[in-house]
C-alpha cells in the first residue's frame, strides 16, 4: 500500500513503525473473512482491511471524528487478521498507534472518560479489585449474573523443593476471581520436577491500561512488573516466567518491543520476554500419565493464545493425554467476546459474540469447558451453566485421581 504519512508522525518511532506495516498490505481482504465483528456488522469500517485504512487516513493527517474513533473502538484487538494475513501485517500493532492519535484527537464525552478512568483505576489494584469483588458478591441478587459466582478455594501450594524454579504471574484480577488457577499451576508443576513461585510485589502485566489507550500507565505497569521480577532473574535462580492468562502472557512476550524506546528498561524488558513461556509450554507432555475415559471436554482457545501468541494445540494435547475427550468446536478461531474490558465498554457485541461462542462449544454436548484466560473464563461462564475453568484446573483434578 502506498502511503503519504503526515510530517507530525513520519519521523517518529510510531511513524516509521505505521509505515512499514501499512506497506505491508496489499489490500487483498482475506483478513476480512476471519474478523468476528465484521462478520456480525458487515460493515467494511469494522473490519481489518477498512481499519487499516481508517488509521492510514489518520496517520497521513486527515480529519478524525467519532465515528473513526467508534470503528476501532469495536474491534476486539484478538487478531484474527494477523493470522489470516498471507502479508504478515502486524495490524495489532498499527491498532495500537492508530487508537492512540485517535484517543488524543478525539476527546471522548465525560461518561466515556469516566467509565474507562474507574476500569484503569480499580482493575489493576488487586486488593480494591479483591474488595469491590467481595462487596458485589454480597449483593449479588440484585445483579443476577453481573456479579461471578465465589471461586472455588485454592487448595495447597507446595513448598518450594526443586532446583528447577520458575516464576509465575500473580496478575491482577485473577486471584481474587479464579485463586485455583495458579494452585493449580504450581502443583502440577511440583509434580513435573518444577517449583512455581510468585515474586512479592508483581502486579499488573500492564495490558489492562496499555489497550485502555493509556499506553504510558500501561508501561508503568510493565516497568513496576519487571522491576518486581528483576531480583530474581538478575541472581538467575528462575529458567522461565509462566504465564497462566493467556491474555497477560501475550502482552510480557511483547515487553521487549513494547519498552524498546525506553533505555533504562529495553533490555530488561527483553530479557523477560524471551524468558517468558504459556504453561502450556513448559509442562512435559511425557511428565502426564496416559489414561482414557475422563470426560468429554470443549477447549476454547483465547485470541491472546491463538493468535496473539500463535500457540495452537498444546492444551489440546496435554488434556487427550490426561485422558480427557476434547470434543469438536466449530470456528475456533473467533474470538468469545471478553478481549479485555470489551465486554463492558461494548456489551451488545460482546454479548452476541459469547452467545455464538457458547453455541459451538456445547455443540459437541461436553460436560465441561476449559479455557486459558481468566477473562475468557468469566466471560464465557456468565452466559451458561456448564461449568467453565482453567485447563490446568481439570488437569491437577486428573493427576490427583
Ligand atoms: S489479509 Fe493482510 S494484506 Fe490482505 S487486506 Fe488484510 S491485512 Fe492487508
Ligand atoms: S483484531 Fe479481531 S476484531 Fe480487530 S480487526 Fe482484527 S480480526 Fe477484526
Amino acid at each position: 500500500m502506498q502511503t503519504e504519512l503526515a510530517a507530525f508522525i513520519r519521523d517518529t518511532p510510531q511513524g516509521r513503525e505505521a509505515d512499514a506495516i501499512l506497506r505491508k498490505c496489499v489490500h487483498c481482504g482475506f483478513c476480512t473473512a476471519t474478523c468476528p465483528t465484521y462478520q456480525l456488522l458487515g460493515d467494511e469500517l469494522d473490519g481489518p482491511r477498512g481499519r487499516i485504512y481508517l488509521i492510514k487516513q489518520a496517520l497521513e493527517g486527515a480529519p478524525v471524528t467519532a465515528k473513526t474513533r467508534l470503528h476501532l473502538d469495536r474491534c476486539l484487538t484478538c487478531r484474527a487478521c494477523e493470522s489470516t494475513c498471507p502479508s504478515g501485517v502486524q495490524y495489532g500493532r498499527l491498532a495500537d498507534i492508530g487508537r492512540e492519535l485517535v484517543e488524543q484527537r478525539v476527546p471522548r464525552g465525560a461518561w466515556q472518560r469516566g467509565v474507562r478512568a474507574a476500569l484503569a483505576f480499580a482493575l489493576p489494584r488487586r486488593v480494591l479489585f479483591g474488595a469491590l469483588l467481595r462487596l458485589g458478591r454480597m449483593f449479588r441478587f440484585l445483579f443476577p449474573g453481573l456479579v461471578p459466582a465465589p471461586a472455588a478455594p485454592a487448595g495447597a501450594w507446595p513448598a518450594p523443593r526443586h532446583a528447577r524454579r520458575m516464576l509465575v504471574l500473580a496478575g491482577c484480577v485473577q486471584p481474587a476471581l479464579a485463586p485455583r488457577i495458579n494452585a493449580a499451576a504450581a502443583r502440577v508443576l511440583d509434580r513435573c520436577g518444577i517449583s512455581l513461585i510468585e515474586a512479592p510485589g508483581a502486579g499488573c502485566c500492564g495490558a489492562l491500561r496499555f489497550h485502555l489507550n493509556l499506553h504510558e500507565q500501561g508501561r508503568d505497569d510493565m516497568r513496576a512488573l519487571i522491576d518486581a521480577w528483576w531480583p530474581a532473574v538478575a541472581r538467575g535462580e528462575i529458567e522461565a516466567i509462566v504465564m497462566t492468562a493467556s491474555g497477560c502472557g501475550s502482552t510480557v512476550k511483547e515487553y521487549g518491543h513494547l519498552l524498546a524506546h525506553d533505555p533504562a528498561y529495553r533490555d530488561k524488558a527483553a530479557r523477560i520476554s524471551a524468558l517468558t513461556r504459556d504453561l502450556s509450554e513448559v509442562i512435559p507432555a511425557q511428565a502426564i500419565p496416559g489414561r482414557a475415559g475422563l470426560g468429554r471436554i470443549a477447549c476454547h482457545s483465547p485470541c491472546s493464545l491463538q493468535h496473539g501468541q500463535q500457540l495452537r494445540g498444546g492444551v489440546e494435547a496435554l488434556l487427550a493425554r490426561a485422558g480427557f475427550e476434547l470434543t469438536p468446536v466449530p470456528d475456533a478461531h473467533l474470538c468469545c467476546g471478553s478481549a479485555g474490558t470489551y465486554s463492558i465498554l461494548q456489551p451488545a457485541l460482546s454479548r452476541e459474540l459469547r452467545t455464538r461462542k457458547l453455541a459451538a462449544l456445547q455443540s459437541g454436548m461436553p460436560v465441561g469447558i476449559v479455557t486459558a484466560n481468566i477473562g475468557c473464563l468469566t466471560h464465557l461462564q456468565g452466559g451458561t451453566s456448564t461449568p467453565v475453568c482453567h485447563w490446568v484446573e481439570l488437569l491437577d483434578e486428573a493427576l490427583q485421581g
